[in-house]
């Protein structure tokens, strides 16, 4: 990297930059079913990992900023643990 251009066609050196850009998704599955996306592209998740549509999660790099296996798997965990909560509400 060398400089950043700016939209007034200004420009300053740089030799990196960190920065959040949006993401493209893979699969369009979420957005068919209806899931609403935050404005980096990532599915919107709430504590639980619960998307906006009702049954429906999601976890890993598809709705978190932060992009690692530890992450993806804390988030699978916790998915896990509310799919078997909500299967046991349901069935006992
Ligand atoms: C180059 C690189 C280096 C990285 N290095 C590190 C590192 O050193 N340490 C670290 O912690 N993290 C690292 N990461 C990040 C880490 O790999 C991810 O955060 C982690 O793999 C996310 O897991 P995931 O299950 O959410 O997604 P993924 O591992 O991407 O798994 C998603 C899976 O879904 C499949 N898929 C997509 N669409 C569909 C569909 N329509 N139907 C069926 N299957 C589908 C994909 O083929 C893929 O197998 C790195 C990532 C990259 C790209």
């Amino acid at each position: 990297m060398e400089k950043i251009i700016f939209k007034d066609d200004s420009s300053k050196n740089f030799d990196c930059d960190y920065t959040s850009i949006p993401i493209e998704q893979s699969c369009n599955i979420p957005a068919e079913l209806g899931c609403n996306f935050t404005e980096l592209g990532h599915i919107e998740v709430n504590f639980m990992q619960k998307t906006t549509e009702k049954d429906i999660v999601a976890c890993g790099d598809n709705s978190s900023l932060m992009r690692s296996v530890a992450t993806a798997v804390y988030g699978g965990n916790i998915t896990g643990a509310m799919i078997n909560n909500e299967l046991t509400h349901e069935n006992f």
